[in-house]
């Protein structure tokens, strides 16, 4: 892969990356040249760990992928990413000792990948438990941040039965890190969450779950470009059908964007070119603890969920899927979660579907 460096991008380019960043961090367009200033004038590279625990590599495919001038580009060029087992050129006892040297300096971010098995001997990187090797890099680290669903709340890989105990990096170290859900992540989310840094030389503010509320503090639903089509009662019943080439709400085929948060319609994927709903299937909720057992089947409608039949019935999605958002972020299922509003959504069955 090329590597481009920061001079040797196009002006508009850079500085209109600085302005999807300014936009993320909550901040107006008068902030574009700060950033741009805070992410040239660095004087140094903020030096970064990165491990890889269990997962499938997603989250590193979605930072390196190479499109011109990506945010990827972007995230190599402003972070010194100075140990990541899979892109690194060094192997063998040759990286543990860069490895080693980086951990005794200190002062570094800890990029995390992937859950974190809690039994011995499931999983182990030269002939050390993962979990080892976390807590060693942990302990110097300037501050922690787990990426992707893996990482986070334990993902695939700790969906049941989960035979490794994995676990998420904050629930196995005990300790509060940035949390960067989502499988995977986006590259842009990782870059926002450094130049944050860069810029008020603190890390965002966090919400209940560990996330930066720059990023996690909406919900997909209201930001959906669908979304006029769930408030009038239209939704895709079946794939192919005329209503999902109309690309009418997703709703009835599994999407779970009314109880998940996340920025994903706005930011959008591989340079803003779509995101999953764009793409005609639905959210799957994976920004969330929980996913993807609180979340399955993925192509189920969310319960609990009161939709409107036509046009000027009340929406009570909003209220319930607030309710939702505690109840599986606690580990419930969805089904569960069902049942227990069950009380709640009584009397409003009028505009709704269950
Ligand atoms: S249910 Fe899904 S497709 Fe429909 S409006 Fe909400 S987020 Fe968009
Ligand atoms: S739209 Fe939903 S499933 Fe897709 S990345 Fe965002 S949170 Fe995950």
């Amino acid at each position: 892969m090329k590597h481009y460096l920061l001079k040797e991008l196009d002006r508009r380019e850079f500085l209109r990356f600085c302005g999807l960043l300014a936009s993320m961090l909550g901040l107006s367009d008068l902030y574009i040249p700060k950033i741009a200033s805070a992410i040239e004038k660095a004087s140094r590279r903020p030096s970064v760990v990165w491990l890889h625990f269990a997962s499938d590599t997603g989250c590193t495919e979605s930072v390196i992928k190479a499109t011109y001038p990506s945010a990827a580009e972007l995230v190599l060029d402003i972070l010194s990413i100075d140990y990541h087992e899979t892109i690194m050129a060094a192997a063998g006892t040759q990286s543990e000792e860069i490895l080693k040297r980086s951990i005794e300096e200190g002062g570094y971010f800890l990029i995390v990948e992937g859950g974190v098995p809690t039994k011995r001997g499931y999983g182990m990187i030269g002939r050390r438990d993962m979990m080892d090797i976390l807590k060693e890099a942990s302990e110097k680290a300037k501050a922690i941040i787990a990426i992707g669903a893996c990482a986070t709340y334990g993902g695939v890989p700790g969906a049941r039965p989960n035979p490794a105990g994995i676990k998420g990096v904050g629930e196995y170290l005990g300790r509060q890190v940035v949390n960067l859900p989502g499988c995977p992540v986006n590259p842009e989310w990782v870059i926002a969450t450094i130049v944050h840094n860069l810029l008020f030389g603190r890390l965002p503010e966090l919400d209940r779950y560990g996330r930066p509320k720059m990023i996690y503090g909406t919900r997909i639903h209201d930001n959906c470009p669908r979304r006029a089509h769930f408030d009038q009662g239209v939704f895709v019943e079946e794939f192919g059908s005329e209503e999902a080439w109309e690309r009418k709400c997703l709703y009835k085929m599994g999407c779970k964007g009314p109880n998940t948060f996340s920025n994903c319609p706005l930011v959008r994927w591989n340079d803003k070119i779509s995101w999953c709903v764009q793409t005609g299937y639905g959210c799957t909720g994976c920004t969330e603890p929980g996913w993807p057992d609180a979340f399955s089947p993925f192509r189920a409608a969310l319960p609990g969920v009161a939709i409107p039949i036509f046009k000027g019935v009340e929406n009570t999605a909003d209220k319930i899927g607030a309710t939702l958002g505690v109840a599986t972020a606690a580990g419930i299922g969805i089904h569960f979660v069902a049942s227990a509003l069950k009380g709640r959504t009584k009397g409003k069955k009028e505009g709704g579907e269950e």
